[in-house]
This record gives C-alpha cells, sequence and structure tokens, in this order.
C-alpha cells in the first residue's frame, strides 16, 4: 500500500496554470507590482515547511519568511512567489475553503482551499449515517465546495438503491452516485467532477475506500505524495495509518484532496450551511405567525403544519434542531456575519 515515491505528484514542468486550477479570480488579485511573481499551487503543509507545485518549474519546496505559521495555509491554497528565491510573498484570497475548529480553538483552521467539488464517502452498512452526512453538506455548503454523495459497498448492501434514495433527500439538488473504489470504472463515473484543472476533495469515515478511490482516481503508474508529516488514524481493521493532507494528480486533469483526521466532525460556524442544507426549514420559517418561531409549540407555525400534512419529515426537523444547537455551541460568540464563500462554481 505505502508507495516510496516522491513527495509530490508527478508534474512535467511548463504545465499551464489553468490545469493546476488557477483562474481569473486569482489572477485579478494580482497587484500591478506582482506581475514576477511566480504563483504556486500548495501541496503539502507540514510544520514548519510548505511543498507546492508551479507550472513552470513543477514541485518546488518554499522559502519561508521567518515567523510564517504554516497552519495559515491549506492544501490546494494559491500563494505568490519570488521567481528566484521561491520566497512567499503571499497567500490569494480562496474562492472556497474546508475549514474546522478544533476544540477549544479560537481560530478556524482551514483543511482544504479552492475545492469545487466535495465527495462525500459513505459506505452502504454500518457507516451510512444521515446526521453525519448532512455534517459533511453543511461544511460543504459553507465552505462553498459542491458536495456530491458517493456510495461505496453498494452491491454489498441487500437493497443499495434505497441508500441511494435516502441520501438524496438530505438537501436539493444533492447528486449521489455510487462507486466501487476497487474498479477503474470509477474514475469514469466522477469523470465529470475531475476535468482539466478541477478540485475535488474526500472526506468520510475511515474504512469506506477513500485511500482506495484515490489510487483508483490517479490512475496506475502515478506516483503519489510520500506520506511524512501525517495525521495518524485507524483503519477499519484498527491498524494505524498514516497519512497526509496532499494534492494528488487525478489521471483525468484534476485535483483530489484527501483529508484524513476529518472522521469525527463537529459542526461550528455553518449557520448559512445549515440554511442551504435544509432549506425545505429555513424557507417555511418566514409564513410562521411568529418571527422568532423555534418551530417548537408555537401556534400558527408553518413548519409544524407542513409536518402535521406530511410534506416534512419529522425526523429531519429533529435532525435540524440538533445540528443547528451543536453550531451555536461549537461557535464562540460573538461569531459575527461570515461571509458565504461561494463565488460562481
Ligand atoms: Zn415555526
Amino acid at each position: 500500500m505505502c508507495r516510496q515515491v516522491t513527495d509530490h505528484p508527478d508534474l512535467p514542468p511548463s504545465t499551464p496554470l489553468a490545469s493546476l486550477g488557477w483562474l481569473d479570480f486569482f489572477e485579478e488579485q494580482r497587484e500591478p507590482d506582482e506581475a514576477d511573481f511566480v504563483p504556486v499551487r500548495i501541496a503539502t503543509v507540514h510544520r514548519s515547511r510548505l511543498t507546492g507545485l508551479s507550472s513552470e518549474t513543477g514541485s518546488v519546496e518554499l522559502t519561508l519568511p521567518v515567523h510564517t505559521n504554516t497552519s495559515d495555509f491549506a492544501v490546494g491554497d494559491w500563494v505568490l512567489t519570488h521567481p528566484r528565491t521561491r520566497m512567499l510573498h503571499r497567500r490569494l484570497s480562496r474562492r472556497t475553503v474546508l475549514e474546522r475548529r478544533l476544540e477549544g480553538s479560537r481560530a478556524l483552521q482551514p483543511v482544504a482551499a479552492n475545492v469545487d467539488r466535495l465527495f462525500i464517502v459513505t459506505s452502504c452498512n454500518a457507516d451510512f449515517n444521515l446526521a453525519r452526512l448532512e455534517r459533511y453538506l453543511a461544511l460543504a455548503n459553507q465552505g462553498g465546495a459542491n458536495p456530491v454523495i458517493l456510495l461505496t459497498k453498494a452491491d454489498m448492501a441487500a437493497d443499495g438503491d434505497a441508500y441511494r434514495r435516502q441520501a438524496a433527500t438530505l438537501q436539493r439538488g444533492l447528486e449521489v452516485v455510487t462507486v466501487n473504489p476497487r474498479l477503474p470504472a470509477a474514475a469514469g463515473t466522477l469523470a465529470p467532477w475531475c476535468g482539466l484543472g478541477q478540485t475535488v476533495a474526500l472526506v468520510g469515515s475511515s474504512g469506506v475506500g477513500k485511500s482506495t478511490l484515490v489510487n483508483t482516481l490517479a490512475g496506475p503508474g502515478q506516483a503519489l505524495p510520500q506520506e511524512t508529516g501525517g495525521i495518524r488514524e485507524h483503519d477499519a481493521k484498527g491498524r494505524h495509518t498514516t497519512t497526509s493532507r496532499s494534492l494528488h494528480a487525478i489521471a483525468g486533469g484534476g485535483w483530489v484532496i484527501d483529508t484524513p483526521g476529518m472522521r469525527t466532525l463537529h459542526v461550528s460556524d455553518a449557520g448559512e450551511g445549515i440554511a442551504t442544507l435544509f432549506a425545505e426549514i429555513t424557507e417555511l420559517a418566514p409564513a410562521c405567525r411568529f418571527r422568532d418561531c423555534t418551530h417548537a409549540h408555537e401556534p400558527g407555525c408553518a413548519v409544524q403544519a407542513a409536518v402535521a400534512d406530511g410534506r416534512l419529515d419529522p425526523e429531519r426537523l429533529v435532525r435540524w434542531r440538533k445540528i443547528l444547537d451543536e453550531n451555536r455551541d461549537n461557535t464562540p460568540a460573538p461569531a459575527g456575519r461570515r461571509g458565504r464563500r461561494n463565488v460562481g462554481g
């Protein structure tokens, strides 16, 4: 499983910037006096170093100014670097970002940046959990990455399609696909989201086939990043697997970021992501008689009316309340209003 290879995806020199995911959104952030600086996409984030991919030279190790805090950077970030010294100049604003708050931490930690799609991977067995899927969906919505649910091990379930139908009810317009991570056909199934310059990130429990999927997407003979400086996790059989977040090249031209260490997800700072996730509840609220209706026991509640006449699943209302409470408890006050990062996409 553990291939001893280079620290970076193999990247031929003179790769067009666009195929690394560079967009006008980033180009427009360059000031006139920054024209000579070289854009680099962050591939790995370590305690005291950053590596990246440059369209001109392929893999690069950045020179960091003193006092650089590498935890301010995420895999997928775009930075400008000095053309000769490779000294980090500055990070460009993110188009999207998946971030979370570690328990007791004041700051949000970026997990992956400039992700177009979040692949939420779950298997069709005991791992399948609606409330957990909703937590990942809230994270994706909040960060501006469009979610897709990938169901694995559907062939081993008595009724694989029942899982697909259930997952599809979690959010309006949500795409749900069934894949077998071991089969090369999985790359074809996911190709619509993995084209040139597209970036996807993977989240989900260990044991559902995430690493296998990354290998399948990378294609045969691809060098995967060396697993160093990583996060220790137990795999399905209780073994330790050491992995690290990094940018992997997809055979079709896109990029995939695995996110080990995201197994337990505490929702925080995701009010808008939750509102999108539970749009059918959010949209009913203005029709309630009271403006501050909690949809629990107030008269004239449009949400309770929808439950009563079968338009709204009562279980869904219970889960909405729970995730909202959790979000409030985990989000330090005063949180202020956090803007959605979804720009286009
Ligand atoms: Zn109400």
